[in-house]
């Protein structure tokens, strides 16, 4: 039995004796059958102190393959101390399961209190909100814990004339970031330039194996070498920033934030490639977080497609609409898209989700 399903017999455990009360007319058994009949639905988050881009997080999070898994697992070693951990699975659960309209105040306290750039009344940069969310988990339930985010890279060097080929060390990512221009607004053409080898001129870069073994260990200077990206381990949870928002200088010469108002192409399903492994990973995409209006003042929209939903795509064909079932969470509006749509291809995607396909 997955997490997932423990919790929705749990919450109907763990309701208060009060509330049983109130619902004389139905039986226990009537109201577990209420309950466990809605747990494909998803609950909206009030927004109470400018919150959307919590919200938006929040509203992902609890449709993320593995995350709340992850939590009990991390969570379970630590039991009381992981205070975040606990009011965030607490909001997931809530959306998953609750019939009422909730509110993640507790969580947003909670970063607060850990991070002091972060208030209530103040609109925050979502992806931004996500990291220090992620790295702030980490903190309270150790370094592995987000490893279902974390992909490493690293960049190969290969010199012109000695044929040598060097990597530098490894670096990890939990989201790339895709930048925005006139004329490669397609998510699949960028990746394709971000792996791309380039080739730098004057490069003025030493060889170190050239000097390994001589006892001069002389470094031969090279003018050209090639460079390229490598992803050696790609996250099980593949996050992609479309670089909306950029530096620009005002007639003043001042630099200040603005919005980017260009679309970006993206496909739901996505391939890396991994390491020096010809063949490809498969992604697909399960969540996008939107931002409507402007740098000055907006609002953060989040679509998802329900954990079940994701368990159905993969038993049946993915494009088989009954199994391609998407919600749009604007606060505390949920809705349900029609199946026919496909999923949703948004003008102002900020951010997307995709999680990794099992290698076949
Ligand atoms: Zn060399």
């Amino acid at each position: 039995m997955s997490v997932h399903r423990i919790f929705n017999y749990c919450f109907v455990f763990l309701l208060p004796a009060q509330h049983f009360s109130t619902e004389r007319a139905e039986s226990r058994k009537q109201l577990d059958m209420k309950i466990l009949s809605k747990k494909n639905e998803i609950t909206g988050l009030q927004n109470t102190k400018l919150t959307c881009a919590v919200n938006a997080v929040v509203q992902v999070l609890a449709q993320t393959p593995g995350f709340s898994e992850t939590i009990y697992e991390f969570g379970g070693k630590c039991k009381q101390e992981a205070v975040l951990a606990n009011v965030l699975i607490n909001s997931i659960t809530d959306v998953n399961n609750a019939s009422g309209i909730i509110n993640a105040e507790g969580l947003q306290e909670e970063m607060i209190t850990r991070r002091n750039s972060f208030h209530f009344w103040r609109q925050h940069d979502c992806l931004s909100f996500l990291l220090f969310l992620l790295e702030a988990l980490e903190e309270e339930l150790g370094n592995d814990s987000m490893k279902l985010f974390t992909g490493q890279m690293r960049n190969r060097f290969k010199y012109d004339n000695c044929e040598h080929t060097e990597h530098s060390s490894l670096q990890n990512f939990k989201s790339l970031c895709i930048p925005m221009n006139n004329s490669e607004n397609s998510v699949e053409k960028y990746l394709k330039m971000l792996f791309r080898a380039e080739n730098l001129i004057d490069s003025g870069m030493y060889c170190r194996s050239c000097g390994k073994g001589t006892a001069s260990r002389k470094l031969l200077k090279h003018d050209i070498c090639s460079k390229e990206l490598l992803i050696e381990e790609s996250p099980q949870i593949l996050v992609l920033q479309l670089a909306k928002f950029e530096e620009v200088k005002d007639i003043y010469g001042h630099t200040k934030l603005d919005k980017r108002h260009v679309p970006m192409l993206y496909s739901d399903t996505l391939q890396l490639q991994e390491g020096e492994s010809p063949s490809r990973v498969k992604y697909e995409l399960f969540a996008i977080i939107s931002h409507l209006g402007t740098i000055e003042g907006g609002h953060y929209v989040s679509y998802v497609q329900t954990i079940q939903s994701q368990r159905e795509c993969a038993r049946f064909d993915r494009h088989d609409r009954r199994s391609s079932t998407w919600y749009h969470c604007t606060d505390s509006v949920v809705t349900r898209l029609e199946p026919e749509a496909g999923y949703p291809t948004c003008p102002n995607a900020y951010i997307l989700f995709y999680h990794k396909q099992p290698r076949k």
